[in-house]
C-alpha cells in the first residue's frame, strides 16, 4: 500500500490523460472527450472516475474491444426519439453527438429520449444529465454493467452497479444533481478502498463465501449488495431495464457473456431522457422549485446532491493524485 500522492494541475491532467490515450491508439477527438471527462472527475473531487480510470480505458483500446476512432452515428426516429450507435467508442464521445439533438427536440416538443447503443460508459454519469440542465431542462439517465450486485436475499450477483443521474436546471445558479450507483457503493470506490487499505461500511458486500464483510479485497472477490435493501434491489432492476432491452441493449449478465474480460469497460446501453418543465408544467416553475430548494436547505444538516462536487469545482488549483496510479500512467504514456 502507498497512499503518497502528487499535485497535477488541472492542465497538466489533461495533457497526461489525453496523451496517454492518444499514444494508445486513441484519434483526437476520442482522446480530447476522454481527457475531459477525467479532468472534470477530478476537478470535482469524483477520484473514482479521474485518473484512476486511465489504465482500464487503456486496457478497452489495447484489447481493440474499443474503437478509439469511432464516430458514433445518429439515427432521428421520430422527432422526439433518437437511436445513437456508439460504435464501440466509449461513452463521451457518443455523449457529443447525441446530446444536442437530443436538447433541441425537447426544448421544441417538450420530451425527447436517446438510446444509446454499443458504447462502452467508465465515467460518472453528471456530465450528460448536467449538459442537459444547462439548456433549462431536465436529465434523467441510466446505464448498466457487469453483473456485480447480488438482488437483495441474494448472494449471486446479477445486477451491474447501475448507476442513474438526474439533474433539475435552476437560473443562475448550478442545477440539482443526483449521481449515484445502485450498488452500496460505486465499484471504483472499493477498488480504492483495497487499493488504500481502507475498511468499507458493513453492508457494501459478501465475500466469495457469501460472508458480510468490512474488506474491500473479499468483495471485490465476492459480491456488492444494492443500497437500501429491497428498495435498493428494485431500482437497480429497473435501471437493468432501462439500460438494456428499452435501449436494444444486453443485461448485465448477457454482457458479460459477450465481454473479452480483458478488466477494460464491457460494452452496453445508456438510457438519456430530457425533459423542459415550461412545456410538460404549462408555466415557468422556477419561483416554485426555489422556494422548494431553500425550504430543503434550511434544514438542518441538509444539503442538496450536487453542491459537493460543485464547491470542488471553484477551486482551481492542483488535485493530489495517488503517486502509483501516476507512475502507472506515465509509463502507459510512454509506452511505444
Ligand atoms: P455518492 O454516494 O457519493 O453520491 C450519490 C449522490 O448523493 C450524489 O449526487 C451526491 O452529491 C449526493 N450526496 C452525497 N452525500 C450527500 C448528502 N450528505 N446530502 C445530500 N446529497 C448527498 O455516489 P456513488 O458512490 O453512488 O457513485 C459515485 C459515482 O460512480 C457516480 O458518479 C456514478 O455515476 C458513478 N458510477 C458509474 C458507473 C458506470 O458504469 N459508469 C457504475 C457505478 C457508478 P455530491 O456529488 O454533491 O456529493
Amino acid at each position: 500500500m502507498n497512499n503518497s500522492t502528487i499535485n497535477l494541475s488541472l492542465s497538466e491532467i489533461y495533457e497526461l490523460a489525453k496523451t496517454t490515450l492518444l499514444n494508445n491508439g486513441a484519434n483526437n477527438e476520442n482522446a480530447d472527450a476522454i481527457a475531459n471527462t477525467v479532468t472534470t472527475a477530478e476537478r470535482d473531487g469524483a477520484i473514482s472516475h479521474g485518473l484512476f480510470r486511465i489504465p482500464g480505458y487503456i486496457t478497452g483500446l489495447k484489447s481493440k474491444k474499443v474503437d478509439g476512432s469511432a464516430k458514433p452515428e445518429i439515427e432521428e426516429i421520430t422527432p422526439i426519439i433518437f437511436r445513437c450507435d456508439a460504435k464501440n467508442s466509449y461513452a463521451p464521445i457518443a455523449h457529443q453527438y447525441c446530446l444536442p439533438p437530443l436538447i433541441d427536440a425537447a426544448k421544441k416538443f417538450g420530451i425527447a429520449a436517446v438510446a444509446i447503443r454499443h458504447s462502452h460508459h467508465f465515467a460518472a454519469l453528471w456530465p450528460e444529465v448536467e449538459k442537459i440542465s444547462e439548456a433549462g431542462l431536465v436529465g434523467l439517465t441510466t446505464v448498466s454493467y457487469l453483473p456485480w450486485v447480488a438482488p437483495a436475499g441474494g448472494k449471486t450477483p446479477i445486477f451491474g452497479t447501475n448507476p442513474m443521474g438526474f439533474s433539475w436546471p435552476r437560473v443562475g445558479k448550478n442545477p440539482v444533481v443526483i449521481d449515484m450507483a445502485t450498488s452500496s457503493m460505486a465499484m471504483g470506490d472499493v477498488m480504492i478502498a483495497a487499493r488504500d487499505g481502507h475498511e468499507v461500511p458493513i453492508g457494501t458486500g459478501l465475500s466469495a463465501s457469501g460472508e458480510l464483510t468490512t474488506n474491500a479485497a473479499e468483495i471485490i472477490k465476492g459480491v456488492l449488495l444494492p443500497f437500501g435493501g429491497h428498495k435498493g434491489s428494485a431500482i437497480a432492476l429497473m435501471v437493468e431495464l432501462l439500460s438494456g432491452p428499452l435501449v436494444g441493449e444486453t443485461f448485465s449478465y448477457e454482457t458479460q457473456e459477450s465481454d473479452n474480460a480483458d478488466e477494460g469497460p464491457a460494452r452496453g446501453g445508456q438510457f438519456i431522457l430530457a425533459m423542459s418543465p415550461d412545456i410538460l408544467s404549462g408555466k415557468n416553475c422556477t419561483d416554485q422549485t426555489e422556494r422548494f430548494f431553500e425550504k430543503y436547505d434550511a434544514i438542518d444538516g441538509t444539503r442538496l446532491p450536487g453542491t459537493k462536487r460543485h464547491r470542488n469545482r471553484e477551486n482551481n488549483g492542483p488535485r493530489a493524485v495517488n503517486a502509483n496510479l501516476v507512475k502507472t500512467i506515465r509509463q502507459l504514456r510512454d509506452i511505444k
